[in-house]
Parts: structure tokens; C-alpha cells; sequence
């Protein structure tokens, strides 16, 4: 039997694991922390739980048919799909809750932001259209094979290159509604890969057809589930996990893998499968390799500060994924990208997973999971930045729900840009690997396998087709068949 390592057990090499072990190979995953799932980890503090990570779950059948892999093991996995995909404030008292269901987020928009029914049904529709477009190109396939580009799909992609958008941003895309309010609502998809609406491409206007066509999903047991079903699945189909124990070399000979060194043992492999960040990968374990410095250097996506607060009141007006918007969004990535600091006046995510289940939070409490969009770590201070945040957020709310919050909060942890990196080593705190503020950001990507050294390959949010739940599953899905089709 064949030996397949993994390094690190994030959802990108967790899912790997599955994967090889159903093509057979003896599978050793090799993990620095003492816990699977990376950035979908999850902490119990006074009584709370919180997500440290994701709070947004899309395209779940993708987690179904890795646990159906193998149905001879009961799996308790499970979901419900959400009406309401996100509840968002405005300053002036507008309020909006965006329905999943696109006749009613049209109606319901439409009266709301006084805008045209026609235009909000078009820009849906053009969303669905890139969607279905480009995912086959963009997600599905790795770029850098030549056969990708003889498939018709990839002709259709091409052929439809001015109706995509990729010449413009996607603000200016955005810019077909009367209301700027309905703008920067389409705009702020451009977070969900960590770019801004000002600078990626217009292009990105398919991403809002992935949570209000295709639903947004809670799982139950809260975002944590999806990584622990996975890691005990992995254990139950016999493969070996090994966690505190930190991967500090990438072994191969005459361009062949031959396995890695750890700050334990040496193993021997087969195949190797990094699902570390592609910057620590080659800046720490192959030192040896001559580096693809043009992707390396590619500006990385935007990261966050969360404050993760136990709240001990229950708030009506409030849903699972709530925004209170920036009055000046323009400022705020500007802030973030440019000048690598905080705005003012922030964009507040927040979200409550004790909406869904009852038992994250004391009875008559709440779990608050806020976050804002930050610039990675480059050596801000981070405590200064924190102090000031806090009570920027604390304003927004106020502003926005007119609560002044701070006589609410009983728990407090709080993760930043530095915790990310140190937590999962994802350079720069990095929430998606390389932004996609250029428009050649896609093709920059490192590819799932490496060029230098045959059988080392990359899967996760930092290499092709790029970061979040979904898309670290697809660049496994791409890695998996391209192993496959290797050994055949
Ligand atoms: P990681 O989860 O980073 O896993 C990499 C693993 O490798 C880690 O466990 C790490 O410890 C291990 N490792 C690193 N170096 C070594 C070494 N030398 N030896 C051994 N092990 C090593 N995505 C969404 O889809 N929806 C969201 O709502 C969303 N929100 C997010 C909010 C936050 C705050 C964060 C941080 C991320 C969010 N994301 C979201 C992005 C999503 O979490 C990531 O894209 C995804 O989890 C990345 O998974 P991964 O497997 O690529 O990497």
C-alpha cells in the first residue's frame, strides 16, 4: 500500500485525507496544533461557545459527498437552510433582511432601497449567468493544465469575456442601482475572498449567487461540526492523525517527493499533500527549491479582529449573520489595503450562532461573534489597534441598533491578524491567501500540484482556486482527480 502525508489538518487536508484514503492509500496527517480543522476551530469560555473562524456556510453538498465517500460509516453530519441570508443596518435606521428566496429579496429590495424591480431581477440573473459561466474554468479545473482550456466550457468562459465583467471593478459593476445603499450591499461580497469592491474585478458579481441562489446553510452543532465530522470520520476509516507535531521539511531526491521531516521523526511517503499556507511552505520547508516568486508576492487577502463576546441579553431585531455598514466603505478598504490600518468608522459583522442553537449561549444570553475586515500583520501595534476598535465597534452599534453594548458583554476573547498567523501559520493572519484585487489574481495562484517535485501537491485556501470553506474543498476535488489520473 502506498503512503499519502498530509500537512496539517485544516478542512483543506482533512478533506484530502478522505479523499486518498478512498484511492487506497495508507493516509498520515501531521498536524502542529493539538486540535483538526485549522481555522474551523471552535472555543467554550464561561459558559458561551464561540466559532473561531467561519460563520458562513455555503455549497454544503460538497461536505455530504466527502462523508458519503464512505457510507458504511454512519455519519451525524447535518444542516438547515437559512430564509434569511443577512440582516443589515444602516446608521439612518434603514433596515434590511435579504431573503435567500429571489422573488422575495427582489420585492422586499425593491421597496426598501426605492429601486427598480427590473434592475435588482437582472443583476441576479447576470449573477446565476457569470456563476454558471466560470465555475467550471475558475473552480473546477486546475488552471494550469492544458487540457482545461480544450474543453468547451472553457471556450463558452472565454467567449462570454465582456459579458464577465473582468475589465471593470466591481464597484463600478455595482453601480447599476440608483441607491448607493444597494451598492455597497453588492459590493461588500467582494470580502467574502478578502478584496475590495474598488479594486477586484466585476467578474465577482457572480459571488452574491452563491449565497441568495444557491442558500446559506448553519449547521448543526454550530460551523465546528463540519471540521470534527470530517476529523472523526478520518479516524474511523483508519487514518492516522498526529497532532503537536510540526512538519519542518519537505523531503525529495532528483525531483521525487520522498516524504518530510518533522520536529520529531523523518516519514517516508509516496505523496505528499500540503495544506499549509503555500508562503510558509516554501519560505520554511523547502528552502531548497527555487521559490515562484511572482505568486508568492502576490498582495495577500484582507484578515480581521474579532471580538468574540458573551452577551447577557437576547436581542429580537438581530439574526444568525447580521451587518451595521460603514458610511464610508470607500474609506474603509482604503484604510485596510492601502494604508494598512483601521477606518474610523468600520463595517461590524456579527454573528450569533445562539440564534440557531439555544444551548451556545446561557438561557437569556446571546454569543456574539464581531468581527470587522482588517489588513493583515505587518507589524502594527496590534494592542493600540485593538483598544481603539473596541470602541469604534462599541459606537457602531450604538448608532445602528442604539444599544450601548459595552454594558453587555460578561465574556470577551479576541483574535487578531498576529493570533490568525500564530493559530494556522497562514502568512500575515491572511483569511484567503492572495486577494483577488487583480484581475490575473486567479491565474497567479499556485497550482494543486508542484512543477519542480513530482508527486507534492497543494490544496486549501492559499493555492488554486482560492480561500473559504467551499473553495478549499474544490482545489481538493481538483488535487484528488489529478492524483488519480496520475496513477492510472
Ligand atoms: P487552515 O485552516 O489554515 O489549515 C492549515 C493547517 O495546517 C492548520 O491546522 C495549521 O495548524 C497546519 N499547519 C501549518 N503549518 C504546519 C506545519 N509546519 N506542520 C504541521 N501542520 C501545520 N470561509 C468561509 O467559507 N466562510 C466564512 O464565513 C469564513 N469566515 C472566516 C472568518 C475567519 C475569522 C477566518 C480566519 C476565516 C474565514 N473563512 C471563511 C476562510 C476559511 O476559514 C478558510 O479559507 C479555510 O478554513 C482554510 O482552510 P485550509 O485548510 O486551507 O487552512
Amino acid at each position: 500500500m502506498k503512503t499519502a502525508i498530509v500537512i496539517g489538518a485544516g478542512i483543506g487536508g482533512l478533506a484530502i485525507a478522505l479523499r486518498l484514503k478512498k484511492q487506497d492509500y495508507h493516509v498520515i496527517v501531521i498536524e502542529k496544533n493539538d486540535y483538526a480543522g485549522g481555522k474551523l476551530h471552535a472555543i467554550d469560555q464561561d459558559g458561551y461557545r464561540f466559532d473561531l473562524g467561519p460563520s458562513l456556510f455555503t455549497l454544503p453538498h460538497l461536505i455530504d459527498d466527502l462523508l458519503q465517500l464512505f457510507p458504511e460509516h454512519e455519519n451525524l453530519f447535518s444542516y438547515r437552510s437559512k430564509q434569511i441570508a443577512c440582516h443589515y443596518f444602516w446608521e439612518d435606521g434603514t433596515v434590511f433582511k435579504a431573503s435567500t428566496d429571489s422573488q422575495e429579496f427582489v420585492r422586499t429590495a425593491a421597496a426598501i432601497f426605492n429601486e427598480n424591480e427590473k434592475t435588482l431581477y437582472s443583476y441576479l440573473q447576470k449573477s446565476k449567468k457569470k456563476y454558471n459561466l466560470t465555475k467550471s474554468l475558475f473552480l473546477e479545473k486546475s488552471l494550469h493544465k492544458a487540457s482545461t482550456y480544450l474543453s468547451m466550457d472553457t471556450v463558452k468562459a472565454l467567449i462570454n469575456t465582456p459579458f464577465l465583467g473582468i475589465s471593470n471593478t466591481l464597484d463600478q459593476e455595482n453601480r447599476v442601482f440608483k441607491n448607493p445603499k444597494l451598492t455597497q450591499l453588492f459590493n461588500r461580497y467582494a470580502t467574502y475572498n478578502g478584496s475590495s469592491p474598488y479594486q477586484t474585478p466585476g467578474i465577482m458579481s457572480m459571488i452574491p449567487h452563491l449565497e441568495l441562489g444557491l442558500g446559506t446553510y448553519y449547521p448543526h452543532g454550530g460551523m465546528h461540526s463540519i471540521s470534527q465530522s470530517l476529523f472523526e470520520m478520518g479516524e474511523k476509516v483508519g487514518i492516522e492523525f498526529r497532532f503537536r507535531e510540526s512538519v519542518t521539511h519537505i523531503n525529495h531526491l532528483d525531483n521525487q517527493v520522498t516524504g518530510i521531516t518533522t520536529d520529531r521523526a523523518t516519514y517516508e511517503a509516496d505523496l505528499v499533500v500540503s495544506n499549509m499556507d503555500i508562503y510558509p511552505t516554501y519560505r520554511n520547508l523547502m528552502k531548497d527549491i527555487k521559490a515562484p516568486e511572482k505568486t508568492l508576492q502576490q498582495e495577500r487577502s484582507s484578515s480581521a479582529l474579532i471580538f468574540y463576546w458573551g452577551i447577557d441579553r437576547v436581542f429580537s431585531e438581530l439574526d444568525l449573520h447580521n451587518i451595521l455598514f460603514s458610511e464610508d466603505y470607500h474609506t474603509e478598504f482604503e484604510h485596510i489595503f492601502e494604508h494598512k490600518t483601521l477606518s474610523k468608522d468600520p463595517t461590524v459583522y456579527i454573528n450569533i450562532t445562539s440564534k440557531e442553537s439555544q444551548e451556545d449561549a446561557p438561557a437569556g444570553h446571546e454569543n456574539w461573534f464581531v468581527m470587522i475586515n482588517a489588513p493583515g500583520d505587518y507589524g502594527q501595534d496590534w494592542k493600540q489597534i485593538v483598544q481603539e476598535a473596541k470602541k469604534d465597534i462599541i459606537k457602531k452599534i450604538e448608532k445602528c441598533l442604539g444599544v450601548n453594548i459595552s454594558n453587555h458583554i460578561k465574556t470577551e476573547y479576541i483574535l487578531t491578524p498576529q493570533g490568525i498567523e500564530a493559530n494556522t501559520s497562514s502568512y500575515r493572519g491572511a483569511l484567503y491567501g492572495a486577494a483577488s484585487n487583480d484581475k490575473f489574481a486567479a491565474f497567479l495562484r499556485h497550482p494543486n500540484f508542484n512543477k519542480q517535485v513530482k508527486n507534492l501537491y497543494h490544496v486549501g485556501g492559499s493555492v488554486h482556486p482560492g480561500g473559504g470553506i467551499p473553495l478549499c474543498l474544490l482545489s481538493v476535488q481538483i488535487t484528488a482527480d489529478l492524483i488519480s489520473k496520475a496513477n492510472s
